[in-house]
């Protein structure tokens, strides 16, 4: 893979680059864009999350893979990312009498990461504000920008007051809901959908037990398969695992019917007897916690001429069932990262060449991202479908 560390033909042009979102991708595209000798300004609307709680319920657990690893790699962070992260070797499934069934990820030695979003965010941060290059700012919301004049409103959160600051590349990794894609959404022939799935998430706790010990397999991802739903649950450092439930938002079991504590209970000691003695706070968690949609977004072009590229979730941004929103929205910035080093700033070609050799392959990575729901919530639990094992009931 191409090394940051040599790039002579951006090192002969230094360039002011502005990155919108400080989120996952946005903080490592703006060390990979600082280590090609750019001096780049970051953007972020949250205040600065380290030192907070968890974030507007986004304390969820990514997996993260091979792809992702590599342009952690790339940047020199995977060292520092692995600290926070917990290998999964395989997937166990719990069926409703409790019994458990191993399906490894790949040879032995292989394995997927659990990592916390917040926790990997703060990682990420604390690498970006070390780099000289990069001036990092948060309170500041994209509200507008103008395309054609090159300039774009930021509005800081913190005093209410606005300002236009004109620029010259700009990098939109705003999320799912980009403030960057919606200026481009009103330019000509800028093909844009979003469809959502008929389910919603809600994120629950399986406590740490209290006396030390992991309360289920700590190197596994958990899954509860049960045909139209499942829930699955990914370890955190505290010996805690992190849960989702993707479940209907209507129909007989769904969001719907679920309406009091003694339903919540009464449910899921009907269909996840096992979890229930884990989850002391279940029902009041699920009542307390948001229940959040699943999206898939796509939209095409993601570049205007030399100056405005979409990446991550606000390029593609996909349902999570293959675990791999984060990880192409990181593969994006190897990509590009390549790019700038066969092209250097000519960043009208980097753009042209990145988005063709990227679209073909986010929109494959949200179609498979779809088929994997009905694979995880159901064929993962039929025994003739894959290689797998009976695991000893504890
Ligand atoms: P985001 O993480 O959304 O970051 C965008 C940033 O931009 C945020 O910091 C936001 O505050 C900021 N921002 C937004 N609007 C503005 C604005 N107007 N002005 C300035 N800043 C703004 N992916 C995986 O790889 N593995 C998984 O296991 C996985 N599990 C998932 C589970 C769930 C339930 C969900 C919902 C997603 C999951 N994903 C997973 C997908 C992953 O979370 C996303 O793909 C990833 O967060 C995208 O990163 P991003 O930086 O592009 O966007």
């Amino acid at each position: 893979m191409a090394d940051v560390s040599s790039s002579p033909a951006s090192a002969s042009a230094p360039e002011t680059l502005t990155v919108m979102g400080g989120g996952l991708v946005g903080s490592l595209l703006a060390l990979y864009l600082a280590r090609h000798g750019h001096a780049v300004e970051l953007f972020e609307r949250r205040p600065d999350i380290r030192g907070a709680g968890p974030i507007e319920g986004r304390s969820i657990n990514l997996a993260l893979s091979d792809r992702g690893w590599r342009a952690l790699e790339g940047v020199g962070i995977a060292e520092a990312v692995r600290e926070v992260a917990i290998p999964m070797h395989g997937r166990i499934m719990h069926d409703t009498q409790g019994g458990l069934t191993f399906q490894p990820y790949g040879q032995a030695g292989q394995s997927i990461y659990s990592v916390s979003r917040a926790g990997l965010n703060r990682r990420m941060l604390d690498l970006v504000e070390r780099e000289p290059a990069i001036r990092l700012y948060f309170n500041q919301q994209c509200r507008r920008v103008d395309v054609k004049r090159q300039e774009l409103e930021l509005l800081d959160t913190a005093t209410q007051q606005s300002r236009v600051v004109s620029y010259q590349h700009l990098f939109g990794v705003d999320g799912a809901f980009s403030a960057v894609r919606s200026a481009l959404q009103r330019t000509d022939r800028f093909n844009y959908s979003q469809e959502f799935l008929d389910y919603g998430y809600k994120e629950l706790t399986i406590e740490a037990a209290p006396d030390g010990q992991w309360p289920i397999e700590k190197n596994a991802l958990h899954i509860w398969p049960r045909g139209q739903y499942m829930m699955i649950a990914l370890p955190n450092l505290d010996g805690s695992f992190n849960c989702t439930l993707f479940f209907p938002y209507e129909g007989p079991d769904s969001f719907a019917t679920l309406q009091t504590p003694e339903q919540v209970l009464a449910f899921f000691q009907r269909v996840f007897p096992d979890a229930v003695p884990l989850m002391p706070n279940l029902q009041t968690e699920f009542f307390e916690n948001p229940t959040s949609s699943l999206v898939t977004i796509r939209c095409f072009p993601w570049a205007v001429h030399d100056q405005v590229l979409l990446l991550g979730d606000a390029a593609h941004a996909i349902v999570p069932f293959y675990g791999q929103g984060m990880n192409a929205g990181f593969e994006d910035c190897t990509i590009l990262n390549e790019l700038l080093h066969r092209h250097g700033p000519n960043w009208a070609e980097v753009f042209r060449e990145f988005e063709a050799q990227r679209k073909p392959n986010t929109d494959a990575m949200a179609n498979l991202a779809v088929y994997n729901f009905q694979e995880m919530r159901d064929r993962v639990a039929d025994p003739r479908f894959l290689l797998q094992k009976k695991i000893e009931s504890k």
